[in-house]
């Protein structure tokens, strides 16, 4: 089980790599033609901070038994359900990416015709991709029984929201003005209906 357990979140985190480097290379193309971008060292280190606080407990959980003092009794039916919601939040964050279509990029930018994307998850909330991290940080701790595989990720993603949304939201107001004003009415943060 621990084997089928490690290949599995092996898996995930390859996939979620590859559906990654598959829109970095749609952004190499959209990327030319923006015209403004914000704080873009402070996003990179945000970026290089979740991807490590992601990358190295996984790694270290499947290669060693240096994280074995956090190892935590669980039942097998709640490793299997998160395996299934592992899987859900890869889908989640591919729906994010392919929503955002030529919108999108890895740090804080705007492109010369870029379009407000209000419609599918983006309706209910502003930041579903940030939703789709917090979501895949959780999982972690589902199938590895592990706190240690949860809690680095899960505290890089808190700051970087904490630091991101609030600039992003304001680029974008200075970008959209009224109607990003209306769609923030209409939508929440992170979660549907609550926050
Ligand atoms: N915060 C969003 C998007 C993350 S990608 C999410 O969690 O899904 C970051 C880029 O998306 C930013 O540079 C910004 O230009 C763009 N962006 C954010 N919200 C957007 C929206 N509703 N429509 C179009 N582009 C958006």
């Amino acid at each position: 089980m621990l084997i089928f357990l490690k290949t599995l979140l092996l898996t995930l985190g390859i996939l979620n790599l590859i559906i990654r480097k598959q829109f970095e290379r749609r952004y190499k193309i959209t990327h030319q033609n923006k015209v403004k971008i914000v704080a873009p060292v402070r996003e990179r280190m945000l970026y290089l901070l979740v991807m490590f606080a992601f990358v190295v407990p996984d790694l270290l959980w499947v290669f060693s038994s240096w994280l074995i003092f956090a190892q935590i009794p669980m039942p097998t039916w709640v490793n299997i359900i998160g395996v299934f919601l592992g899987f859900f939040s890869l889908y989640f964050f591919y729906q994010t990416h392919q929503q955002q279509g030529d919108n999108w990029s890895g740090t804080l930018e705007i492109k010369q015709n870029h379009q407000l994307v209000t419609k599918g998850i983006y309706q209910y909330i502003r930041h579903p991709m940030y939703a789709s991290f917090l979501l895949n940080s959780f999982v972690r701790i589902l199938i590895t029984a592990n706190w240690m595989t949860m809690l680095p990720s899960f505290l890089a993603i808190v700051i970087m929201c904490f630091i991101r949304i609030p600039s992003e939201e304001k680029m974008m107001l200075e970008t959209f003005g009224e109607d990003y004003h209306q769609y923030m009415q209409k939508s929440k943060r992170l979660i549907p209906f609550v926050l």
